[in-house]
C-alpha cells in the first residue's frame, strides 16, 4: 500500500523532475496528536470570532492546552477571560504578534442574520490566510437550516456551505483543512469542535457536520481520556485495513473490542486481536443466518453491545455491461443487506439503550464512479437506510452515522491500476489519499459520547476528493 509517487517526492533530485511535470503533491498530513491525548493544543494559537458561544469554544480551546487570539469585537469577552484564567491559558487581543503561526479559527456565525454580516467572515478569514500553520484547521459555525428564522438566515446558513466547499479547496495544499458545524439553538458543539481542531480530522475536509441539541446528562467534557472504558463494541471486517485502525482507536480511548471477520481471515484477525486484547469473532457476512449466528454468539458471551462499527466491505468492479450477478448479488449483499439484518437482529436482542452505530459508506456512493454500479448502489443505500434508521428507531435512543471514505490506501484501492490510483489520490483538495487511520480516528469519534447530537450524518473523510465534493 505505498504511495510511489509521494516517496519520490521525499527525495530531492526526483522531487524536482516531478514538480517539473506538474505532479499535485500534497502538504504532509500531521498526524501525531490525536484528539483525547494529552492536551492536543499545547502551546498552539487560534483565532477566534464569536457573539454568543464564548463558554463553549473557549472550554475547548483552553482544555485543550490552547491559547486564544480573540478578535475584538466579540461581545461575551468577559466569559473568555475568566475561562482563560481557570484553565491557565493566554487570551490576547487579535492583533496576531509578527511571526506568530496559527493553528486554528473559529468562527461562529451562528448570530448572523443579515447576508451583509457575512462580510466580516470574508474579511476574518481573508486577512488570517498568511498566518495559518501548515495543517491548520478552520471551523465556521452556523446556524442549521432547519434553525433559520427567515430568508435570511437560511440563506447565510447555505451560503456558508459554499464557502466552506471552497475554502477547503484553495487551502488544501497547505494540509489546511476548513469544516463547518450546523448547530441549533441549545447545541453542545463543543466536542465536535475539539474533534474538527484536533489532527485527528487530518484527513476531513470541506464537510458540513449538524450537532443537534441533547439533553444536559448526554454533555460531556472536551477530551475526557478513555471515554470509551467499559463500553463494549463490535467491529466487522476487523482483519486489516480501515477496520484493524478502527480496533485500535476504539481500544486506546479503553473500548473492549470484539473484532469479528471470515475464519479465512485468522492469522491477521489473531494479530489484530492479541494487540488490543480484543475477542475474535469469525462469521462469513454473506451467509444467510449470519445475523442470528453473530448476536446468537454476542448473547452468550457478552452483557450487552455500546458501539457497532459495519466496516466489513467489498468491492467487485466492472462496468454493468459486463458485471456478473454473483457480482452484483455479493456486493449488495454484503455492504448493505448484512448491515440491515445484523442491526435489525442486534436492536432486538443486544444494543443497549443509547448506543452508538457506525456504518462505512463511500463517496462512491455519494457521487457514482465508473465500474462501481454495484458498490456505488450498495453505499448509497447505507444512506438511506441510516436516515430512515433515525426517524424510525427511537425506542432505544441509537445513535446511528455513516462516514465516507474517500481514496484510502488499503489492499481494497491497492487492486485499482496504477493512473486511476493516482488520479483518485491527488485529484483532492489535501491532493494526497488517506491513512486507515484518518477513517478510524472519525469513526471512533462518532462511536464516543463526544459525538451525542450527531445523528443520522454522512461525513466524508477524503481529502476533499474532486469526487462528487
Ligand atoms: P479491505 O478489503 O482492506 O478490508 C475489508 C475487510 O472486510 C477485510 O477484513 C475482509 O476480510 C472483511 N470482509 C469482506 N467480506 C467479508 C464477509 N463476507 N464477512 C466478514 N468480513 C468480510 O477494505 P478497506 O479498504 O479496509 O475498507 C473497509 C470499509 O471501508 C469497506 O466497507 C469499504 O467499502 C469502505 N471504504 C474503503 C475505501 C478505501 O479507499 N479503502 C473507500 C471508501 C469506502
Amino acid at each position: 500500500m505505498q504511495d510511489m509517487i509521494n516517496q519520490l517526492w521525499n527525495t530531492p533530485q526526483t522531487q524536482k523532475m516531478l514538480k517539473s511535470m506538474g505532479v499535485p503533491m500534497g502538504e504532509k498530513l500531521s498526524r501525531e496528536k490525536k484528539m483525547w491525548s494529552g492536551f492536543p493544543f499545547a502551546d498552539e494559537y487560534f483565532v477566534v470570532f464569536s457573539q454568543n458561544n464564548a463558554e463553549q469554544i473557549a472550554e475547548c480551546i483552553f482544555s485543550g492546552g490552547g491559547n486564544i487570539y480573540l478578535k475584538d469585537d466579540v461581545a461575551q469577552k468577559i466569559i473568555f477571560q475568566e475561562s482563560a484564567k481557570h484553565y491557565a491559558r493566554k487570551l490576547e487581543s487579535d492583533v496576531i504578534n509578527d511571526g506568530q503561526k496559527i493553528k486554528g479559527v473559529v468562527f461562529d456565525a451562528s448570530g448572523f442574520t443579515k447576508v451583509s454580516e457575512l462580510e466580516t467572515l470574508y474579511s476574518t478569514i481573508h486577512n488570517l490566510l498568511t498566518k495559518l500553520q501548515r495543517n491548520a484547521k478552520i471551523v465556521v459555525i452556523a446556524k442549521s437550516l432547519a434553525a433559520a428564522n427567515s430568508y435570511e438566515e437560511a440563506s447565510i446558513s447555505t451560503a456558508i456551505k459554499g464557502f466552506i466547499k471552497s475554502l477547503s479547496k484553495e487551502v488544501g495544499n497547505k494540509g489546511i483543512t476548513a469544516n463547518l458545524l450546523y448547530i441549533e439553538k441549545n447545541s453542545v458543539f463543543k466536542n465536535a469542535l475539539s474533534f474538527f481542531l484536533s489532527d485527528s480530522s487530518v484527513y476531513v475536509t470541506g464537510q458540513q457536520t449538524l450537532v443537534e441539541e441533547v439533553n444536559k446528562k448526554d454533555r460531556v467534557d472536551c477530551f475526557t481520556p478513555q471515554i470509551l472504558s467499559g463500553k463494549t463494541a463490535l467491529v466487522t471486517g476487523a482483519s486489516r485495513g480501515i477496520g484493524e485502525k478502527i480496533c485500535d482507536a476504539l481500544t486506546r480511548e479503553g473500548a473492549k473490542v470484539i473484532a469479528l471477520d471470515r475464519v479465512q481471515e485468522a492469522s491477521n484477525l489473531e494479530k489484530v486481536c492479541l494487540r488490543n486484547q480484543a475477542t475474535p469473532l469469525y462469521a462469513d457476512l454473506n451467509e444467510a443466518d449470519s445475523a442470528t449466528k453473530i448476536s446468537q454468539w454476542l448473547q452468550e458471551n457478552t452483557s450487552g453491545l455500546d458501539i457497532v462499527v459495519h466496516n466489513a466491505g467489498i468491492t467487485r468492479d466492472k462496468t454493468l455491461k459486463k458485471m456478473s450477478q454473483e457480482s452484483w448479488k455479493d456486493t449488495l449483499r454484503i455492504n448493505l443487506e448484512a448491515v440491515i439484518e445484523l442491526n435489525t437482529k442486534l436492536e432486538k436482542d443486544i444494543l443497549k439503550q443509547k448506543s452508538k452505530i457506525v456504518c462505512l459508506s463511500s463517496i462512491a456512493g455519494l457521487a457514482g464512479n465508473f465500474g462501481q454500479t454495484n458498490y456505488a448502489a450498495s453505499k448509497a443505500g447505507l444512506v438511506g437506510y441510516i436516515e430512515y434508521f433515525t426517524k424510525n428507531a427511537k425506542r432505544k435512543d441509537i445513535q446511528i452515522n455513516a462516514v465516507a471514505p474517500g481514496f484510502i490506501e488499503t489492499s481494497m484501492t491497492e487492486k485499482i491500476p496504477f493512473v486511476t490510483k493516482e488520479v483518485a489520490r491527488r485529484f483532492s483538495s489535501l491532493m494526497q489519499g488517506g491513512l486507515p487511520e484518518d477513517v478510524a480516528e472519525l469513526v471512533a469519534f462518532l462511536a464516543s459520547p463526544h459525538s451525542n447530537g450527531t445523528n443520522g450524518q454522512v461525513i466524508r473523510v477524503c481529502g476533499g476528493n474532486l469526487i462528487g465534493a
